[in-house]
């Protein structure tokens, strides 16, 4: 096998090493998750540095290391200015790519999940309404899911296959989608979600994202989408999404002023 290869990725973490390295976490297109070693690109003189920032779709040389493969040439293919030149959109990247990079273990996400994030970061480089960023972002959330094989039931209860109403539903990460009232019982780790919210989302999983970027949402709604993602993918992580809060801080700071 040769000891050098070539990739396209996108960068989703960075966390310094030794006194002038960084180890860099790329989702590829191809080969998945892939953490690999980046000499010297904290020194100043570094070509390679400016290429490597986080959320940049870079082409990569790399060579195969012991621990970690190591990169030994990173082009920029697209760097999302846009995206970048604003801090509730960086802010909104940030929170894309900590859940990709926590959702996936080293080798997961491949074509699939490449793709998917590649696209929400250049609709989110494109657009201006805040809203339908917030949509995208959602969109992802739940495409997302599915390509991990975490697809929510959200037309048949759960629990006994019917048809869902209406109205009276929750929304359960423990059983892996919605189930009634009659069906909850008393111990399960479940969410009420409104018929809107319940709308909303099988829209989202069964559009395409060129409906998807026509629809419009009111605030309202897309919170209330936003809140029952959020208890779903943070049950299935285990764990707070960090950026979420970061997210908040600078959005809400951009609508106050
Ligand atoms: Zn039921």
């Amino acid at each position: 096998m040769s000891r050098t290869y070539s990739a396209e990725g996108i960068v989703l973490k960075r966390s310094n090493i030794g006194e002038a390295d960084r180890l860099v976490t790329f989702l590829l297109r191809y080969r998945g998750k892939l953490t690999a070693i980046a000499k010297g690109v904290r020194k100043i003189s570094s070509r390679k540095a400016p290429n490597l920032e986080l959320l940049n779709h870079v082409k990569l040389h790399l060579a195969k290391g012991k621990t970690f493969d190591i990169v030994t040439e990173a082009e920029s293919i697209e760097a999302f200015k846009n995206l970048k030149s604003d801090l509730a959109r960086v802010s909104f990247g940030f929170y894309l790519a900590e859940i990709t990079n926590e959702f996936l273990a080293e080798g997961q996400g491949g074509r699939d999940g490449f793709e998917l994030f590649g696209k929400v970061l250049g609709l989110i480089d494109q657009e201006n309404n805040l809203e339908k960023i917030k949509l995208f972002i959602r969109a992802f959330e739940v495409k997302f899911l599915e390509s991990l094989g975490f697809k929510p039931e959200l037309d048949k209860c759960v629990r006994c296959g019917r048809i869902l109403g209406p109205s009276a539903n929750f929304l359960s990460p423990e059983v892996g989608g919605v189930v009634e009232k009659s069906c909850r019982g008393s111990t399960l780790f479940a969410q009420p979600i409104s018929r809107n919210t319940l709308v909303a989302l099988r829209f989202l999983q069964r559009e395409d994202w060129n409906t998807i970027q026509r629809l419009a949402v009111s605030a309202n709604l897309n919170k209330e989408i936003e809140g029952v993602l959020r208890f779903y993918l943070e049950h299935l992580l285990e764990k707070e999404i960090k950026s979420a809060r970061f997210v908040n801080k600078v959005v809400g700071r951009q609508l106050k002023s």
